[in-house]
Order: structure tokens, then sequence, then C-alpha cells
């Protein structure tokens, strides 16, 4: 009875120290209505989550590793839209929302009343121009064509205009998407090697930018040679690195390190924008981040900033070489040093329990169509070097010629089939029979997977499969009338190398992890949406959720 009563007031104390240990160290500091002082996104353009396991044993302790070891990883997450490219991605981070609702169908779509393709950060008619760029450079860039707003403009709306966004990325649309409408965006002008901004921001570069472009970093990298950054014979992971699939850098004869930067910029003309597929862009970016937080005091002040980094070489190079090739191996090697060196940095300024960060991506990519074709897997009976979209779209052509006497296809972009609505008007045609028609006739072409009416997306529901990714990409004033997305492997533009868009796993699974702050280790399988990411760091923020909010806050985690 005594032993038993001695063992039982142990047991007792064991259990009240587990428990002790096991409360947040910070839950009494922490009030759920305080928030972090800095939330930085980490969007890899094209970042497969694959990767990070697929070269796990050669990364460092403090980069990617330290992501997965420290933070919280969704294992089964997705983009809910089918138009997998840049600009709809980069939007439905911070919107909460899909193309259907954040209205960017596209990285580019038809327009019916300009009769034309507009860039989806194309400003039309707004006169904006470039600042700190070259005189002749386009500027009417801005983000007023993604119809909704952001995490950050809630916060900086909540308040009180006092938060600081900053969206920073070698392309225009990762810097601007990310940025808000009320935050500043930065990208790189590929011509001079500088960081410039459009009059929809600002008419003069802050200093701190312009003495960042006068360290003149490109010029420095240009001076480079792009070798593996580990013996190439230890790249087991990726194929030869010889070999007929990938594409080469202009004055190369072969897809094969090492890449001597010097003698394309000497013998070859080539200029900053080189740096665009190489790991060296992205390591600039974290430069500029540095740079960023430290010209803007982000996250020094009494409210939470927020800095979005649109790490681009990744789909320059994954578009060259495709995700089996040693230079995208060697380009997350390299990520992964200079996350490390940045979370270093953000550990020294401010604690890691005071910044949030999430790891996620704009899409995926697809292994190089005629790789898998020569491995044996169905690739939608494509002809290499030709594109597959193009095809389709003079097929659905001559179609529309011998049936009705004319073409009145107006254009084919992002998988949407833009047709002549005067037309159909003025011979008297209905316009669900023609979609219809033209639905069943794109089913019969070998390289199309699918096709759906725009009058079924306008009148119908679908909540799983390609129908539903198709829905979610589907805006009721911008898109086409039928959307046709291609079969499985099948490259749209058949311009060599690889690409994206399709709504395929390969496009549509990205990486998603958050980090830091009140972020516990561990990982889930539950589905998770690109669209939660809004609602869950506004909950951090204590903020309304964007305006076209669709997602739900990712709750696994949350204590
Ligand atoms: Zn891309």
């Amino acid at each position: 009875m005594k032993r038993l009563t001695f063992f039982s007031i142990i047991g007792l104390l064991f259990l009240i120290l587990y428990a002790c240990d096991t409360t947040p160290q910070n839950s009494a500091q922490k009030p759920h209505y305080e928030s972090p002082d800095l939330v930085v996104g980490l969007i890899v353009d094209q970042m497969r989550p694959d990767y990070i396991y697929r070269y796990w044993d050669k990364f460092e302790e403090g980069g990617l590793k330290r992501l997965v070891n420290e933070g919280y990883t969704f294992r089964n997450a997705y983009f809910r839209h089918l138009q997998t490219s840049t600009g709809p991605g980069h939007a439905a981070q911070l919107t909460g929302a899909t193309p259907s609702v954040h209205g960017l169908i596209g990285n580019s779509w038809y327009v019916r009343e300009l009769d034309r393709n507009i860039n989806v950060i194309e400003d039309v008619d707004s006169g904006h121009q470039g600042v700190g760029s070259q005189p002749d450079y386009p500027g009417e860039k801005s983000p007023a064509n993604m119809l909704t707003t952001t995490v950050g403009d809630e916060l900086f709306m909540h308040t009180g205009e006092r938060s600081k966004t900053v969206g920073i990325s070698r392309k225009d649309r990762g810097a601007i998407l990310p940025a808000g409408h009320t935050g500043n965006a930065y990208w790189y002008e590929g011509s001079t090697g500088n960081f410039i901004t459009s009059t929809f921001y600002m008419d003069q570069l802050p200093g701190w930018m312009q003495e960042f472009n006068d360290r003149n970093l490109p010029q420095e990298y240009l001076t480079r040679t792009w070798d593996t950054l580990l013996p190439i014979e230890e790249y087991v992971e990726s194929r030869a690195d010889d070999n007929p699939y990938e594409g080469t850098f202009p004055g190369m004869d072969s897809p094969t390190f090492p890449v001597d930067l010097a003698y394309l910029v000497e013998e070859h003309g080539q200029g900053p924008g080189l740096l665009n597929a190489t790991p060296f862009a992205d390591e600039l970016l974290f430069e500029l981040a540095v740079a960023a937080i430290e010209g803007e005091e982000l996250g020094r002040g009494d409210v939470t900033d927020m800095l979005m980094v649109a790490l681009s070489a990744a789909d320059a190079i994954g578009h060259r070489f495709g995700p089996a090739s040693k230079q995208v191996q060697d380009y997350y090697l390299r990520l992964d040093r200079y996350m490390a060196e940045f979370f270093d940095y953000l550990d020294r300024e401010f604690g890691m329990e005071n910044v949030l960060i999430f790891l996620t991506a704009d899409h995926g990519g697809a292994y190089v169509p005629e790789y898998m074709s020569d491995l044996g897997i169905p690739t939608g009976h494509q002809e290499f070097g030709v594109s597959a979209a193009g095809q389709v779209s003079s097929a659905v052509g001559d179609y529309l010629e011998e049936t009705y006497g004319e073409n009145f296809l107006l254009a084919f972009s992002n998988q949407n089939l833009f047709l002549d609505h005067d037309y159909i008007d003025a011979n008297g045609l209905d316009h669900v029979a023609v979609q219809k028609d033209v639905k069943r006739f794109a089913l019969s072409l070998d390289q199309v997977g699918g096709a759906i009416t725009a009058d079924a997306l306008n009148n119908q529901e679908f909540t799983i499969g390609m129908r539903a990714r198709a829905m979610h990409a589907f805006h009721q004033k911008r898109s086409g009338d039928v959307i046709v997305w291609l079969q499985p492997q099948t490259h749209g533009s058949g311009t060599g190398g690889t690409g994206h868009g399709s709504g395929w796993a390969y496009d549509t699974k990205i990486p998603l992890i958050f980090f830091g702050y009140d972020i516990p280790h561990g990982q889930s399988g539950h589905k998770a949406y690109v669209s939660d990411i809004a609602s869950t760091v506004s909950v951090y923020l204590n903020t309304p959720f964007p305006s076209g909010n669709i997602g739900n806050p990712l709750n696994d985690f949350m204590k």
C-alpha cells in the first residue's frame, strides 16, 4: 500500500512536470491579439514540394531542413484552379481567392473590348511610367486588374495606414501582385540590372533602393562561372547532365555545366538579364530582401509589416532544364544556403519567434514531356517541338469554318476558347448550342484531355476533379466560352524544355510550410489550398479577411 502510494505520488509528479513542459512557453506573454513584428512570404516560382525530399541529404541544417524540422508542413497542399501560372498563383496566396474571384485568369488573357491580350499587371491607359528604369520602359504596370484586396491591404487599413508591405522579385508580376494595392513593389530590369518600380507607386526610388542599385551586384555576378556547388558526380538524384531534353543558354552548344557567364557576356553580347536563369538572380533577391528590411525599417515599428519575396530564378531554370536536371538540383542546393543565411539574419535582428514565415510557390512544373515519352509514359500524342495548344486552336478554327462557314474563334488563351459573340448573334446562332458543339469537337482531338462549356460553369457547381479546377479558374466576365485542357504530360507551348499551367497534380501541388512566431513543429496530410494562406495569416494578424477570400484558416497547428 505504501509502496503504491509512493509510486502514485511519483507518477503524479511526472504528470505535473510533463504538463508543465508541454504548455507553450510563450502562451502567457503572447495573448491571441498580439501579432508578429514581420511576416515574410518566400514564394519560389515553379517549386515542386518533392524537391525538398529529393535533395534532402544534400541540404545544410539552417535552410529548407530548418523549415521542415522546426516549422509546420502541409504535405497535401494544392492550387484549386487549373490555370497554374505566375499571375493567378501569386494572387491566390494573399487574396485567399481563385481566378474566378480575384479575376486574374492568366499571365495574360484575351480581352474582348480591346481585341487583344493584356498582361496581368498591365494598367491599360493609366499613363504610368517606369521609375528608375530606362526611359523607353513600358511602365503601365500596377495591380489594378486584381479585383480583390490582399492580406497586406487589410493590414494597412486595419492599422490606420501604418503597416508597410513590400513585394520584391525578378519578375514585375511577382513583385506587384503580392504587394497588393497599398504596398510597394520593386522588380528587376534585365537590360540594366537595376530594380525599378512604376509611377503607380512613387515618383522616385527611395534612397535605400538607389543605394542598392549603385552597388552594381549584377555586374559582379556576371563575372562568375555557374558550376555545381558540390562535385557533379554526387548529383545522383538527377539524370545525366548532357541529354537531349534540355534547352541551352544562348551561345552554348550543350545544356551542361559549367556556364561561363563572363564568356557569354563578352562573346555573345548578353546583359544582366542573363542572370535570370541562374541561381544568382535569387542570391541577388535575398540581398535585396535584407536591404528592404533595413531601408524601410520593416518589423521595427508598432505594427506588423510584410515582406513578400518572389524567387523566380527557379522558374527560368525549370523552364529551360526541367525538374530532372542537374541545374534544378544545383539551384535548390544554393537556395537552401541563401535561405539559411537569411534565417540567420532574421534570428539576429528580430528573433524567429517574432517573424512569421511561409514558404510556398505560384505553381509547380512538369517533367519534360519528351523525356517521359522516352520512358514509355503517354504524353498526349504530342509532336515534340510543336505547340499542342496551337494545334488545338487551328483544328477548332478549321472546324468552325467547315461547320458554320466562318472561323469565328478569336483566341485560345489560358485554356479558354474565346468565340466571337457578335458573329454568333448576327447569324442568329444559339450561344449555348455553339459552345456544346465546339466542346464536342475539341474532345475528339488526341491532345485534348477534357473540356467544359461556359454555360455549364455558369450553372453548375463542381466540388472535385478537373471540372472543379476549371470552375475556380473561370471568371464570369473575363473567361472564354469553352474551357479545354490538354492530356496529362502534354506540353502546351512546344518551345522546348518544359512548362506548367495545367490542372494536373505536377502543376497544382506545391510546398506549404509555416515557420517562426507561434508555429509549432509538425506536419499534416489534410488537404490544404494556397487560397487558405491569406486567412491563416489574417488570423495571426487579427485583421479582416481579404474581400474575395474563399479559404479557411489552416488550424491544424493553431494554439
Ligand atoms: Zn513559368
